[in-house]
């Protein structure tokens, strides 16, 4: 079995699952935030009574992130309904904006976006807060209310979106029906060469198959290129299995994912005990592409889908208004680095934001030196408009306050992963999704640009 119908078989109870059974599986952890968890809250009192506990209160947790640092008063009342649900439930993993359980959140906006206004339990963007925060295990399944929840499958769990009514269900009886999916093979051979990142791998990826090709279906990445991938690059790989349709993304176990989880879930005294799954002779897949990483070159994935992949240095005749970097994809402490060593020295030439995706990464950018400058600073003379409020910010447009948002018509190339029509904002606007060095280089000269012309 491949990886994927591994998992699903041990959580099903069964020896031997297959493409296209139906299974109960139960659920390791179940996250939601602010956009969907206060309806899968509405679900769950439905379906199961007032009174109704949920299922395990040491499963669940809970990630305001998404339209959070607005002035919308429904956007911050959100963030009030997890936090009363908490509160009632006595749920032990929230990560709230503010550090009063009693208190109300209300985004103060006369202090502007970039400085910060959250308290010390905050984690910001959920994809990236769960496995900092310790709750990505190898071998286990999490469930979120959102699509890009497939990101933890870098971690070798299966790890899926659902809906609200399915995870209003799973928060009343921690389990949940699901389809095996068929599993297609990305086999990752080579290395990567200076310029080109992890990103470039999955735009190439998606570029090969459509943005529909995985529809309901694994996406498994192995081979010998994948230990060379650092965690963040893995993250970024399976983060975008969903741009294909898939249901999740899955990478192998090894003494890097082990490092990392083992290191998580002590420093935040979550669960450290798990089971991986590994690979075996009798895998069955219904796609087989073998990607050798050393030809790859920086791509991007152009206006109004992510399977729009064309090589970044075709597209020098396209004017850009913006730059975007940022995102659970892409604001990732090595994200921003890689960004900050194309920009150093030099200054952006179009508008220019940057969203960390969580509190940690805004300290470690603040903390880290390059000379006699911290990264921030770096990046902030450049011209970048660093916010230190993490969170999505604009890769979801968010009310017209946010940060980032595009209100008009305009260009933007952005490390984000999605670029359907409206999806940061102006439903005329147009998204290029790319890896952050390609976002620098572009930003630099205002146009889509190879960032590979910056590398020494
Ligand atoms: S950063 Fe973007 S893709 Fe990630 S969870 Fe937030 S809105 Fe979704």
């Amino acid at each position: 079995m491949p990886l994927t119908e591994k998992i699903l078989a041990r959580a099903a109870g069964k020896a031997q699952v297959q493409a296209g059974d139906n299974v109960w599986v139960k659920a390791d952890i179940l996250m939601t935030h602010d956009v969907c968890g206060p309806g899968t809250i509405g679900v769950f009192r439905r379906e199961f009574g007032k009174n109704a506990r949920v299922w395990d209160r040491n499963r669940i947790v809970i990630i305001p992130d998404h339209y959070i640092f607005t002035a919308d008063s429904k956007s911050n009342r959100n963030v009030d309904i997890l936090r009363e649900f908490v509160k009632e439930q006595q749920v032990e993993y929230f990560y709230d904006v503010i550090d009063d359980p009693e208190g109300h959140w209300v985004f103060d906006a006369t202090q502007g976006q970039l400085k910060r206004q959250y308290g010390a339990n905050f984690a910001g963007v959920c994809h990236t807060a769960l496995p900092q925060k310790g709750h990505t295990r190898p071998g286990e399944i999490l469930l979120g209310t959102d699509s890009h929840t497939c990101m933890a499958g870098a971690f070798n769990e299966f790890a899926t979106g659902i809906g609200n009514t399915d995870a209003g269900f799973v928060m009343g009886t921690g389990k949940l029906l699901l389809k095996v999916p068929e599993t297609m093979h990305f086999r990752l051979e080579g290395r990567l060469q200076p310029g080109v990142m992890a990103k470039d791998v999955i735009l190439h990826c998606i570029g090969e198959i459509g943005f529909d090709g995985a529809t309901y279906r694994a996406m498994q990445f192995d081979g010998p290129a994948t230990t060379q991938l650092s965690m963040d690059d893995r993250m970024t790989i399976a983060n975008m299995a969903i741009e294909a349709g898939g249901k999740n993304g899955i990478f192998e176990f090894d003494a890097q994912t082990q490092a990392y989880v083992d290191h998580r879930c002590r420093l935040n005294g979550t669960k450290a005990t798990y089971e991986p799954v590994e690979r075996d002779r009798e895998e069955r897949f219904v796609y087989e592409l073998v990607v050798d990483l050393s030809k790859l070159e920086p791509v991007v994935a152009c206006h109004p889908d992510p399977g729009q992949r064309k090589l970044a240095k075709e597209l020098n005749h396209v004017k850009l208004d913006r730059a975007y970097i940022g995102s659970c994809t892409g604001g990732k402490t090595s994200d921003f680095l890689d960004f900050a060593r194309i920009v150093r020295g030099k200054h952006v030439a179009i508008d220019t934001f940057g969203v960390p995706a969580t509190p940690e990464i805004v300290r470690d950018l603040q903390a880290a030196r390059w000379g006699d400058k911290t990264v921030w600073q770096i990046l902030v003379e450049a011209g970048v408009q660093m916010t230190e409020n993490a969170s999505c910010a604009a890769c979801l447009g968010g009310p017209t306050d946010t940060f980032g948002r595009m209100n008009t018509p305009m260009k933007c190339i952005s490390a984000t992963n999605r670029n359907f029509p409206g999806r940061m904002g102006h439903k005329e606007s147009q998204v290029f999704l790319a890896s952050p060095m390609t976002v620098a280089a572009s930003a630099i000269t205002g146009s889509i640009t190879d960032p590979r012309e910056f590398l020494s």
